[in-house]
């Protein structure tokens, strides 16, 4: 089959880490162009303005988008007015609604939205999901602490209006749970904890029905922790690594030590989908976050600086 032509949006942090290195590996993939101000990928046609690389670039039938949620609404409207497929970053906006707008342009112009959750990509999500299909959970707890220092150096942007702070990478913890759960839940209580100089939560306690709960916290220093460990009618199981481990009973029970799979099969999805002429969009991630930023009680800490 020949390849598809994508053009990468935001050319930052993850697109050089993950996009770049994914779709050079896939035999499905051509990267035809990037837009970006500052980023460029050597010996790919590099643009500045969307519209411009739009018009420049008719043989581009994707556009898969990596800058921060709040300038990606604009971005994949213009790609989906100018008829190319959209693959969205996580989380896929910075609201609810405009990714229901983005859903709603994309399936009256027949066009494919992929609102991508690398998390539930990571080894161990598939057989923990496959696992848990005919259990009763009686209890899960998510501990997912980082340094956000570590992982997003000087990005301002995690900490404004629609950054979503701690639940930037909250939201791929919550992404797995959504995905593996038999039922779903939802939240009833948040306690959001922001530094007083900052717009967006820096830590979040969350309680759900069924038992569930989550510490999330970006302050942890030294060893990073992102575990979802759930109580079953036939004992524990637990994820770790950030999905990427299974433990069964308290015993290791399959995935692997490497995120390098995720970004692969993300692009791999969205070729199927493309070529089926389907969209795949699934909010439920961003409602839980949703929800905790409207419930939440709010506490102050310390000011924040990188
Ligand atoms: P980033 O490096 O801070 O931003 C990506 C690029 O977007 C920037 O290099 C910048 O390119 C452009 N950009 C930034 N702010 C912009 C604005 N206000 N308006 C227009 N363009 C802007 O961010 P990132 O870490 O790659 O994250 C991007 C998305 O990927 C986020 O949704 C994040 O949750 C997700 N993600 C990140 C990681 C990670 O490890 N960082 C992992 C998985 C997913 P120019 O200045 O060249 O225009």
């Amino acid at each position: 089959m020949p390849a598809l032509n994508v053009a990468l949006v935001g050319i930052g942090k993850i697109a050089l880490d993950q996009h770049v290195p994914a779709i050079a590996a896939s035999p499905d993939w051509q990267l035809a162009a990037t837009v970006s101000r500052h980023g460029t990928v050597p010996g790919v046609a590099a643009h500045t303005d969307i519209a411009q690389m739009l018009e420049a670039h008719p043989e581009v039938q994707v556009v898969s988008l990596c800058l921060p949620p709040v300038p990606r609404f604009a971005a994949a409207e213009a790609a989906l007015r100018a008829g190319r497929h959209v693959m969205l970053e996580k989380p896929p906006g910075a609201t609810l609604a405009e990714v229901h707008a983005l859903q709603n342009m994309a399936a009256a112009r027949g066009l494919t939205l992929y609102t991508t959750w690398h998390s539930r990509m990571a080894h161990a999500v598939a057989p923990a999901r496959v696992w848990l299909a005919d259990k009763t959970v009686t209890r899960a707890h998510i501990t997912w602490r980082e340094d956000v220092r570590k992982w997003h150096p000087g990005q301002d942007w995690v900490f404004e209006p629609g950054g979503m702070g701690v639940f930037d990478p909250g939201i791929n913890a919550l992404s797995i749970l959504t995905h593996i759960l038999p039922r779903p839940v939802h939240l009833t209580a948040a306690t959001l904890t922001f530094p007083e100089n900052r717009q967006t939560p820096i830590a979040a306690q969350l309680t759900f029905t069924g038992g569930v709960s989550a510490d999330f916290d970006w302050r942890q220093e030294g060893p990073q922790t992102w575990d979802i460990e759930i109580d079953t009618d036939a004992g524990p199981m637990a994820l770790r690594l950030g999905g990427n481990l299974l433990e069964i009973g308290g015993k290791p029970s399959g995935g692997e030590n490497s995120i390098m799979g995720e970004y692969p099969a993300l692009y791999a999805r969205m070729a199927d989908l493309v070529r089926q002429g389907q969209s795949e969009v699934d909010l439920a991630p961003m409602v839980h976050v949703a929800d905790a930023l409207t419930l939440g009680r709010r506490q102050i800490t310390d000011p924040f600086h990188f």
